[in-house]
């Protein structure tokens, strides 16, 4: 039988971080031998925010360092197709064909649209509220049954679920019903312990960060302010330090001696911060080696280039499909008839055609 199929990615905003990794790449790697796999590079997407030429002009050098750290992850490349959005201009046709499936009141009652729009400092632009849309069809078009995102984008993949059972219910049976895969850490708070981590808030940790810009990095994170000195009881419930330890910390018998200690003034934050470093530097090792082996003139780009055409063909035939479902290739086969009879008389077909318009 078949494998199933997944589609994920991420808008070529910048580099991929430590909340990319356990919101959905860790999903990605673990699923990559089960599920016939799909990565996005949403350039398209990226429009919704961000559309001034210079950011357009540095899509190609953000996919690049985009792959490279999947792949630096643990993604194989002979088991994944990587593609570019805009490389596959039939899926406007699809979203579009999509679009009447939804309302206008349902994509605004999503709350992350209105929080990138104002983190963006922005009115919501139409594309803004129609992300969701194109993102149906970018998962509909390779007729994906799961898609492993962190938590902001399990709306979006709600809004896909409904458009495709109603597609189904009113035009025939031709989707799977596309299914969220969660992960263990949905949200990764950033080193500002204000907002979720995020390329566009700079307050990440990159996995391309060196060990000496990791242990900068978690030397300025927030932890609890109201801890002036060592010896003060210190809040671990929120603590974003205390949170990676949590996601990424091996030695549980360790965390929880720290946490101790954090809890009842023993233990200053430069020494629990330097166990910090050193789990996100033990974690981020093998990625460094990987990302070293696969940094190779050329390669990434064939990877990209080879993925779009292939994704490119089965959108165009996914869209024939739901032409032929929704009853459009009907219409211009009858006009053609039609206008073929002009030219040789009437057929027995266009006399059908008139007693009953299919
Ligand atoms: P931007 O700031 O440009 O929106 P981003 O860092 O939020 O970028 P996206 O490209 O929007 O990244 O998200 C790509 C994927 O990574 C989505 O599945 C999203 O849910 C997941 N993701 C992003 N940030 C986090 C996070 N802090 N914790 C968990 N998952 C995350
Ligand atoms: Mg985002």
């Amino acid at each position: 039988m078949a494998q199933p199929c997944l589609l994920t990615g991420d808008r070529p905003t910048g580099k991929l971080h430590l909340g990319h990794y356990v919101g959905t790449l860790q999903n990605r790697v673990r699923l990559q031998h089960d599920y016939e796999s799909f990565f996005i590079v949403a350039d398209i997407h990226m429009l919704t925010t961000r559309n001034a030429p210079a950011e357009i002009a540095q899509i190609d050098q953000r996919a690049r360092e985009m792959v490279l750290d999947a792949l630096a992850a643990g993604i194989e490349p002979d088991r994944v197709t990587f593609y570019l959005q805009s490389g596959v201009p039939e899926v406007h046709e699809l979203a579009g064909l999509l679009q009447s499936l939804v309302t206008v009141s349902r994509l605004q009652r999503i709350p992350t649209l209105k929080e990138m729009a104002r983190d963006a400092d922005i009115e919501m632009p139409l594309a803004l509220l129609a992300y969701p849309v194109l993102q149906a069809a970018d998962i509909l078009s390779v007729r994906a049954n799961a898609v492993p995102v962190g938590k902001d984008n399990y709306s979006y993949v709600e809004v896909t679920r409904e458009i495709t059972h109603r597609f189904n219910a009113r035009y025939g049976d031709v989707f799977p019903i596309p299914e969220v895969i969660a992960s263990e850490t949905p949200t990764l708070i950033g080193t500002n312990g204000q907002a979720k981590m995020s390329k566009s808030l700079n307050n990440a940790i990159y996995l391309s960060d060196s060990a000496a810009e990791v242990r900068r990095r978690v030397r300025s994170m927030y932890t609890d302010p109201a801890r002036i000195r060592a010896d003060i009881p210190g809040t671990v419930a929120g603590n974003p330090v205390f949170q990676y330890l949590d996601a990424f910390g091996t030695d549980r018998a360790t965390i929880d001696a720290l946490k101790e200690r954090y809890a009842t003034g023993r233990v200053g934050d430069v020494e629990v911060k330097d166990y910090l470093a050193g789990v996100l530097n033990g974690f981020l090792a093998p990625m460094r080696a990987r990302r070293a082996h696969f940094d190779q003139p050329g390669l990434i780009e064939e990877l990209l280039l080879m993925g779009t055409e292939r994704v490119r063909a089965e959108t165009q035939a996914t869209v024939r499909e739901v032409r032929q479902a929704m009853g459009f290739t009907g219409v211009r086969n009858r006009l053609r008839r039609r206008a073929e009879r002009r030219m040789t008389g009437p057929s027995p077909q266009d006399q059908e055609d008139h007693a009953a318009p299919a």
